[in-house]
């Protein structure tokens, strides 16, 4: 095992200077030889059920470790990924990780924890993506209704009448299937009609000025009012602080995730965690 690395460290280059243009073209072609080299790991950040302050599951996440250069976000790379194809290659071995952390859960814990998966629009579209994704998850002999698949609005938007039939072969097999960054794509309320998805997931940006922004508080409480009229699950992202937290909490959202309640975690200490599932992560009050 690799020197414990401090949960939620990486870089995010959020500024690019001229200096650091020659080391972006180097990061993409070592990109190449990332999953080769066994450079991807995954983190895995806590999903809070609001009623009880439990923990419901995890929403894993990918990470490139550069070893002495750090995480890389993966905001960066996935679109490099999607660009050069290769995320599909990576799409398979995420979901083979998340089996094998399923795995590991089922043979310490008496409870099950649910995991996330994000799935890329370039491999949702991918010919054999249901067929590899019932057999990396048959052979690995995972529940299916331990695994959220998550997609976004643009998906669904993109190839319409496939998308809606992707989605209900996962639904009849047990998967259930969340729209990421809710609201700020281009899905029609039409199409979201016709998707049997599980779960919307409320996108960090209408979170982040909230208490205290009317506007946002008019949105999110409208999302809400929809997710429960079509009966679907709701799930607050980037929740990072303690009025937010209690806001959500009073507008009845079933699972809360973000840095206030913790940071991604490496697969050591998200295990860690979910072994102390008989206590509260953070109480909401
Ligand atoms: P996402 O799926 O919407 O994931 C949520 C992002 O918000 C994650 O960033 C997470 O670390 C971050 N986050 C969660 N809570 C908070 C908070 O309270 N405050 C702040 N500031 N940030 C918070 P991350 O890990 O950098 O991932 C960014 C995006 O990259 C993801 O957005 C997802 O679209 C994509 N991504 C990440 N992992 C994967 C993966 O395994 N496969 C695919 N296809 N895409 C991935
Ligand atoms: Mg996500
Ligand atoms: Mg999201
Ligand atoms: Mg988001």
């Amino acid at each position: 095992k690799t020197k414990k690395q401090k949960p939620g460290h990486f870089n995010f280059f959020d500024s690019t200077t001229q200096s650091e243009l020659s080391s972006w073209a180097e990061y993409e072609e070592s990109l190449k030889m990332a999953l080769e080299k066994g450079e991807f790991v995954l983190h895995y950040q806590p999903k809070v059920s609001f009623e009880s302050g439990d923990l419901d599951g995890f929403e894993a996440l990918i990470r490139w470790n550069r070893g002495e250069g750090g995480f890389i976000s993966p905001g960066w790379f996935i679109p490099k990924l999607e660009e050069n194809g290769m995320i599909v290659d990576v799409g398979y071995w995420i979901i083979e990780e998340v089996c094998a952390f399923i795995n590991k859960m089922s043979a310490k814990f008496s409870r099950d924890f649910k995991v996330g998966i994000n799935i890329s629009a370039k491999q949702f579209i991918n010919s054999t993506f249901l067929s590899d994704v019932f057999s990396i998850t048959e052979s690995n002999r995972i529940d299916p209704r331990l695994v959220d698949l998550e997609i976004t609005e643009n998906i669904a938007a993109t190839e319409v009448t496939k998308a809606i039939e992707t989605i209900q072969r996962l639904r009849e097999r047990g998967f259930s299937i969340s729209i990421d960054d809710f609201g700020t794509g281009y899905s029609s309320l039409k199409y979201l009609k016709e998707l049997q998805f599980t779960t919307l997931k409320i996108d960090k940006s209408f979170v982040d000025p909230l208490p205290g922004d009317d506007k946002s508080l008019s949105i999110v409480r409208s999302i809400i009012d929809l997710a429960k009229n079509l009966d679907k699950k709701i799930v607050v992202e980037g929740v990072e602080t303690e009025d937010q937290a209690r806001l959500f909490k009073e507008l009845q959202c079933d699972i809360l995730q973000g840095y206030y309640f913790s940071k991604p975690l490496s697969e050591e200490d998200a295990l860690q965690l979910a072994g102390e599932m008989d206590k509260q992560i953070k109480p909401i009050v």
